[in-house]
């Protein structure tokens, strides 16, 4: 789960991150009392959930409340990246002396997270991530120890920051990294962290991505989520407890397992398809969540065909029948759907199934290769 810029930086404020001063809001007079309230001078902001917003036009500094109004309506109508514009960021505007990155993320193969830090820090990061790797400095942290503060001290000599900046430097990062962990995060990331004209450090921008796995622990967290900015099949597919992941094939898999979910896409791929999406059913999926799930698949446009691989043991046959049949009635598929059911109640199910012009198929390979063929149009 992605938050927003302005949820963020309310976080890394209880951590002692220093941020800049403002509010959120939804319509373009409101963006202008706030920017009354600062003092006339406010940097806009669009909040939606991708990066890159200050290229593509969705950050703009005013330099009165009228201006402010002006910039916060243009924004507002703004689409980035083909999310609409719903909220505007309205903060007091800095005078940046230098821009600097600051981001703790997992690094999985070493096992640990990891504090990346660079004195080029701004909208071209990823340029120089690309390009001039060596400006940016990591740091693994040994999560049994935390933050060391040495550590920090290290980054902010690396990045060649002015000692003078040192002390609150290391209080930002221990900050973020508190963050980080207490909210099981799996980035935490302030870009650009700036040097302003008065010489101190605060954070511009403020960007977090929490672990969905841990989001039972964060109800709080659960409660800020801005299901506006999520695609409607995955919210859905929450609800149900369905893990979904769209893709980009056309071959749409319904699946029991995350492991058998897995195979039956390498599979797919084995003869020459493309998955249209992950999709768990999870343990013991009774016919409503086999009808939802079924549901989430076919608002996919570019799904030609249909695999469902059921591996019975909990789940049981019979009803993954009735949910596909049910299903069926409700969402009327045009589309070939291949089953294999093998396992609990097999039999029962594929008895039901017979009425439903659906083609089954023995193995996993024959299954995969009848998908792979009916979404060809053989
Ligand atoms: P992003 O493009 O989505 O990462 O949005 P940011 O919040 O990082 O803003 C992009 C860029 O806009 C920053 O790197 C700054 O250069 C600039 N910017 C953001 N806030 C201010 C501000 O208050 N004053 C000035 N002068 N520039 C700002
Ligand atoms: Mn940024």
């Amino acid at each position: 789960m992605k938050l927003h810029e302005y949820q963020s930086k309310q976080i890394f404020s209880k951590y002692g991150i220093p941020i800049p001063k403002g509010r959120v809001a939804a319509t373009a007079s409101e963006a202008r009392h706030i920017a009354e309230e600062l003092g006339g001078r406010a940097v806009i902001k669009s909040q939606v959930l991708v990066g890159g917003r200050g290229k593509a036009g969705g950050i703009k500094v005013a330099k009165s409340p009228e201006e402010a109004e002006q910039l916060a309506t243009q924004i507002l109508s703004m689409e980035i990246k083909g999310l609409p514009v719903r909220k505007v960021l309205v903060d007091e505007a800095a005078a940046i002396e230098q821009e600097i990155y600051l981001g703790i993320t997992n690094d999985r193969a070493a096992k640990k997270p990891v504090i990346m830090a660079s004195a080029a820090g701004g909208v071209d990061i990823e340029e120089v991530a690309a390009t001039t790797p060596d400006k940016i400095v990591k740091v693994h942290i040994d999560p049994l120890l935390g933050i060391r503060d040495y550590q920090a001290r290290d980054i902010a000599a690396s990045i060649d920051l002015p000692r003078e900046h040192w002390k609150l430097f290391g209080e930002i990062t221990k900050g973020l990294y508190q963050a980080y962990i207490d909210n099981d995060a799996t980035l935490a990331e302030i870009n650009p962290l700036v040097i302003n004209k008065d010489n101190k450090l605060v954070a511009l921008d403020g960007k977090m991505v929490i672990d969905e796995n841990a989001m039972f622990r964060h109800p709080n967290l659960a409660e800020i989520r801005d299901l506006d900015e999520e695609a409607p099949s995955e919210i859905e597919a929450r609800k149900y407890g369905i893990t979904f992941i769209k893709l980009d094939g056309n071959i749409g898999c319904m699946v029991n397992g995350a492991g058998l979910a897995m195979a039956t896409m390498d599979i797919i791929k084995f003869f020459g398809g493309e998955p249209a999406n992950f999709l768990d059913i999870g343990g013991g999926a009774g016919a409503d969540k086999v009808a939802a799930a079924l549901r989430i698949i076919l608002t996919d446009t570019s799904v030609k065909a249909i695999l469902f691989n059921i591996f019975g043991g909990i789940t049981r046959g019979d009803e993954v029948a009735k949910g596909i049949l049910t299903a069926m009635e409700e969402v009327k598929p045009q589309v070939p759907m291949v089953i294999r059911l093998v396992g609990t109640n097999a039999e029962e199910g594929r008895k039901l199934l017979e009425k439903a012009n659906m083609i089954t198929a023995e193995t996993l390979a024959e299954a995969a290769q009848k998908a792979v063929a009916a979404a060809k149009g053989a």
